[in-house]
């Protein structure tokens, strides 16, 4: 008997749907049926696969709102969030229907009067994917748009938790024409998918996004067949607000960027370091911006923010927050729960935290919850050491009206994507991914599709 895998509403633990996990046997043939199929989809002009890509993205903005009550079903983010990540995940196949059709190679000058150079470009074979469940329509299809463009086949691993979205857009894929085979999902947990997909020789790369510690196994079990990886692990995104701030710009900004998703985002502000002279004027606007959220099920007009998706998501963040506390720390507002362990859901109140030690857990640690401790700075330098200390480098940002502290800012922090004056840098035109343990490669802009491509060389000799 197959093991049955439910899916619940992280909003009120009600099971959504219940279904049925892929055996190890199912997986592999999944995979290799996967494998098979790539010899026919690379050999469709990039033309061709750039309209099945647009009929693909047509249909799914045909089912914008089932695809976007899916998403806050199964996830818990409020609609109108969950209704602009199924465009945000549209805009990648945008994006990458044209970017299939600039796959350009170059020929190179020869160093012999007898030769001919070419440098070409070619998909690298079956690509597999594992995602999570915070962005579960767009983590897909910012990896399958680039990979099928390229003319890669793609099997793809969606979160235990929101599986059913990842296989809401494979069907309307597959209804306008992209071939069953290239474009494929299992189910089962994790670590026992991780070992198939990293250990099968047909799978020439790995795209993950996921924790830091995820990652770090995976890229080791890649090493043994050599794959490519591109890697979209954890965050802490530092906030610097400098004094010379729009302080109304800086509270509008942080309270998006942080608050989105619930703060169950890789980019959310983890740290607001802000100038000393202001940390008071700005708190106290933050903490009066921050009290009109309205927290509950995403269903709800009114709601900011919803559920935390989990128990370990929930306890990770009510940990920080008791570390926090411990260590002297004030809890400016926020501080609350309401959580049913028996019916399995858990949501926390928007939590601003003042006088906070540097040692303190939510200072290095990812959050993935809404809540921000706020620490004061006297010079940008100082800023710029606490914002770096971290070994994560995906997302910075800061606010500041003056351009040479704009620039040095831009300058040394140590960090992927930077926002300047800017809480939301991200879109499918723009290289999104970090540096340190943040993660390796870039998804998004030309630099997206690169890497499901190998580059062959061709010297003739005349
Ligand atoms: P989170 O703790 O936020 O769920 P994870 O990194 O554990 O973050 O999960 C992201 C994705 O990685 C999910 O699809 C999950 O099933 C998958 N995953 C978890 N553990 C492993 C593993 N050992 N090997 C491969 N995938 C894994």
């Amino acid at each position: 008997m197959a093991q049955l895998v439910y899916v619940n509403n992280p909003a009120n633990g009600e099971l959504i749907h219940t279904l049925q996990y892929d055996s190890e046997e199912a997986i592999v043939s999944k995979v290799e049926s996967a494998a098979a199929a790539f010899s026919s989809w690379k050999q469709r002009s990039a033309h061709e696969r750039a309209q099945l890509l647009n009929s693909w993205a047509k249909c799914i903005r045909e089912n914008r709102q089932e695809i976007g009550e899916l998403i806050t079903l199964e996830n818990g983010k409020p609609l109108p969030e969950a209704l602009g990540e199924v465009d945000y995940a549209v805009s990648y196949i945008d994006w990458y229907a044209e970017e299939a059709k600039r796959i350009y190679g170059r020929t190179v000058p020869a160093h012999v009067p007898n030769k001919r150079i070419t440098v070409t470009k070619e998909p690298i074979g079956l690509v597999a994917a594992i995602t999570p469940w915070n962005f579960p329509a767009a983590m897909m299809t910012r990896k399958a748009a680039p990979a099928l463009a390229a003319g890669c086949t793609f099997i793809v691993k969606p979160a235990e938790e929101t599986p059913l979205t990842t296989i809401r857009l494979i069907e309307l894929a597959h209804s306008v024409g992209i071939p069953e085979d290239a474009l494929q999902y299992v189910l089962n947990e994790g670590p026992i998918v991780g070992e198939i997909f990293t250990s099968h020789k047909a799978i020439r790369k790995i795209t993950f996004t996921g924790s830091t510690p995820v990652g770090k196994l995976l890229m080791e079990q890649s090493a043994q067949t050599v794959k490519h990886v591109t890697m979209e692990l954890g965050g802490h995104a530092p906030i610097i607000v400098a004094k010379d701030a729009d302080l109304n710009v800086a509270v509008e900004q942080t309270v998006t960027a942080k608050f989105r998703n619930a703060g169950q985002t890789c980019v959310s502000p983890n740290r607001l370091i802000v100038h000393e002279e202001i940390a008071e004027e700005f708190t106290k606007l933050l903490v009066d911006k921050v009290q009109t959220l309205k927290v509950g099920n995403g269903f709800d007009p009114d709601v900011n923010v919803g559920p935390i998706i989990n128990k370990k998501g929930f306890i990770k963040i009510k940990e920080q927050i008791e570390d926090a506390v411990n260590r002297g720390a004030t809890l400016a507002c926020g501080n609350g729960y309401d959580i049913d362990d028996e019916k399995g859901y858990y949501f926390v109140l928007p939590t601003v935290i003042t006088d906070i030690p540097l040692d303190a857990k939510i200072m290095h640690e990812e959050t993935f919850g809404p809540v921000i401790p706020v620490v004061t700075f006297t010079t940008l330098e100082e800023a710029v050491t606490i914002a770096n200390d971290s070994p994560y480098g995906l997302a910075a940002y800061f606010f500041t009206e003056n351009y040479k502290d704009g620039l040095y800012l831009s300058e040394n922090l140590q960090y992927g994507i930077i926002g300047w004056n800017d809480g939301a840098p991200s879109g499918a035109h723009i290289p999104f991914g970090g540096m340190k343990d943040s993660g390796v490669g870039r998804e998004g802009g030309s630099e997206g599709i690169e890497p499901y491509l190998e580059t062959k060389y061709l010297s003739v000799g005349v």
